[in-house]
């Protein structure tokens, strides 16, 4: 039997083809058009998915079903996307409308949750029953797993990290909250911390690269790398947040591992080290528990596609 993964996104829905233990057979993707209802991403969701099995003379037959991951707050049990700022959905039942067009059974989470639940069925915590997935990208997600189950909270709304206020009244969120870990932590957040650096240090290294290369995230990286004291700054204050938004997660589920994915987790070892000894020396029980293991996510772009297969594969035991 084969699994189809489904990574819907703002503009485009990728999809793929693997089997049960996460090789992908085939994959591609579509773009969408802006304002598309429930019933045309169903569409033209299962008619991409037909394709993908036809061009790759895989009978349609041999999928035992279908995985979502969906920005948003997304309703598993119900199989309807309650909220979704991004796809601008809202109360979509999309199971119910995937159901006219496919025979399989058809299985929609959180993109953030089956990121997660991914890394720990085919990733860095193959194997692993305790998970929290941070991811750091334009926002932040977070996913967790919990004796080998994601957390996903009633109706869909839980495990929502990001929005977990990290200082009061501080700088304003995209939820309209302040002061959340993703107003800190985010990449978006970078970009901002080193805009102010680079403003306040004009004649920093830092300041010099900003100009140079523009508005990119690898710049406080490199200025710190160089030993630049305004790139250092920026660095230790974010990778500051970045481990005090992980240990609050960390204090309630202690995971066997905590994975870095994103665009920020490309910066390998010398980010995530600095995260974890930072994590290290402010958990509960620092140097008395065991040390929290911190790792970067290892499915990369296939994050969400795999994560979705996971979903497809485990069915309603996730
Ligand atoms: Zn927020």
């Amino acid at each position: 039997m084969i699994y189809a993964g489904v990574d819907v996104g703002g503009m485009s829905i990728k999809c793929c083809l693997a089997t049960e233990d996460g090789q992908i057979l085939t994959k591609g993707s579509f773009k969408t058009k802006e304002g598309l209802t429930c019933a045309e991403m169903a569409e033209q969701t299962a008619s991409f998915v037909k394709s993908l099995a036809e061009k790759a003379s895989l009978p349609e037959s041999d999928i035992a079903a279908i995985g979502m991951g969906i920005p948003g707050t997304v309703d598993g049990k119900k199989g309807v996307i309650v909220y979704s700022n991004n796809i601008r959905l809202e109360h979509a039942p999309i199971v119910k409308e995937m159901k006219k067009h496919v025979s399989c059974p058809v299985f929609v989470e959180n993109d953030a949750n089956v990121a997660a639940f991914g890394e720990a069925v085919f990733g860095a915590a193959k194997g692993l029953s305790d998970v929290v997935l941070v991811t750091l990208g334009t926002g932040v997600g977070t996913g967790i797993v919990v004796n080998g189950k994601m957390i996903t909270g009633k109706g869909g709304a839980g495990a929502e990290g990001g929005h977990v206020v990290i200082r009061l009244n501080g700088e304003p969120c995209t939820c309209g909250n302040r002061g959340c870990f993703e107003a800190y932590a985010s990449a978006t957040a970078l970009l901002r911390q080193t805009d102010r650096m680079a403003l306040r240090r004009p004649d920093s290294l830092l300041a010099r690269l900003w100009a140079e290369q523009g508005r990119v995230g690898n710049v406080p990286f490199d200025a710190a790398k160089a030993g630049d004291p305004a790139g250092v700054k920026v660095i230790r204050d974010y990778v500051n947040y970045v481990a005090t938004g992980l240990a609050g997660m960390v204090n309630i589920f202690r995971p066997d591992v905590v994975l870095i994915g994103g665009g920020i987790s490309n910066q390998g070892d010398y980010f995530i080290k600095k995260v974890s000894r930072r994590l290290n020396r402010i958990v509960y029980g620092a140097g008395l528990n065991p040390r929290v293991k911190v790792k970067a996510a290892a499915l990369k772009n296939d994050a969400g596609l795999l994560g979705a297969v996971a979903l497809a594969v485990k069915g309603e035991n996730v």
